[in-house]
């Protein structure tokens, strides 16, 4: 490679990382031939079909079951190195204690329709709360509205919204039995990831949404809410489709549906990620 542009193309793989598309971009061949459809018709017509059933994490004794209990954030196998290196210093949600007899109507007033506590009150047009079960079992956070979100004020309404709907659809469940948020809820300008202290303003308020739900599993969709929850800078690739625990609940990351429209091999690994949610919710997969 011409040693001029490495750190160019470097920077460029970390940030694919970040994104979690890094397997994408240094392993697409072997990705697509792994891939396993996800039964949500015609957007998946060029994804290939593999027998492979639906996995859970084995036991400790290694037979197959439910997701282990780990020990908050830690990894599966206590052999293997640590899936999650948590970010040093102070916790961001240290202060985030449960608010005694918090609803999401609370939670929903305490930011007002005029927040101004972070710099992207600028440019959204309105805040993007939340919508879906107040008591689903499944909750999907994003990372943050988009231009359809902050036009419409629901989350995932735009075309990655339609695919999270389908996907939602493919596990037998409807929009409406599930709780669908954002780490961050005014849309960040030309659609750019958050940053640092808009996640940090934020991110008390999807805890505080995600404590009075208490749903049985989160499912992160892409690398900023698997990042904010699990507080890691890894990239999203190397933890995807594992279970931690979170706070009383089970967590798991998988892609985010905007990269599946860009990348539509990849729906595959999610659609494993997600039997994995739906082997642990007792869900039945729709026959396709
Ligand atoms: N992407 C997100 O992360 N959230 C939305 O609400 C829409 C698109």
């Amino acid at each position: 490679m011409d040693q001029t542009k490495r750190p160019r193309a470097e920077a460029w793989f970390r940030y694919a990382d970040d994104l979690g598309i890094g397997p994408y971009y240094l392993d697409r061949a072997s990705q697509s031939a792994r891939a396993v459809a996800m039964p949500v018709g015609e957007i998946d017509a060029d994804v290939t079909m593999s027998p492979e059933a639906p996995t859970l994490h084995k036991t400790a004794d290694g037979a197959p079951g439910k997701p282990v209990a780990l020990p908050a954030r830690a990894p599966v196998a206590a052999a293997a190195p640590p899936l999650i290196q948590r970010a040093a210093g102070p916790s961001l949600f240290e202060s985030a204690d449960r608010i005694e007899g918090d609803t999401l109507e609370r939670i929903r007033a305490d930011i007002t329709p005029t927040c101004t506590r972070c710099k992207l009150h600028k440019a959204r047009k309105q805040i993007v709360f939340g919508v879906g079960n107040p008591k689903a079992q499944l909750v999907f956070v994003g990372e943050g509205p988009g231009r359809d979100e902050d036009e419409q004020g629901e989350p995932f309404v735009g075309r990655a919204g339609k695919l999270l709907t389908q996907m939602i659809e493919a596990m037998s469940l409807k929009r409406e039995d599930v709780y669908i948020c954002n780490v961050v809820k005014c849309r960040p300008p030309e659609n750019r990831l958050p940053e640092k202290d808009e996640i940090a303003t934020c991110s008390p308020f999807l805890l505080r949404q995600l404590g009075v739900i208490a749903p049985k599993v989160i499912c992160c969709l892409g690398a900023c809410s698997a990042q904010t929850l699990l507080e890691t800078a890894q990239g999203i690739s190397r933890f995807r489709g594992e279970w931690f625990d979170f706070r009383g609940a089970k967590l798991i990351a998988t892609y985010h549906p905007a990269y599946l429209l860009r990348n539509p091999a990849a729906k595959g690994e999610v659609w494993k990620d997600l039997q994995k949610v739906m082997a642990y919710l007792g869900l039945q997969s729709k026959r396709r």
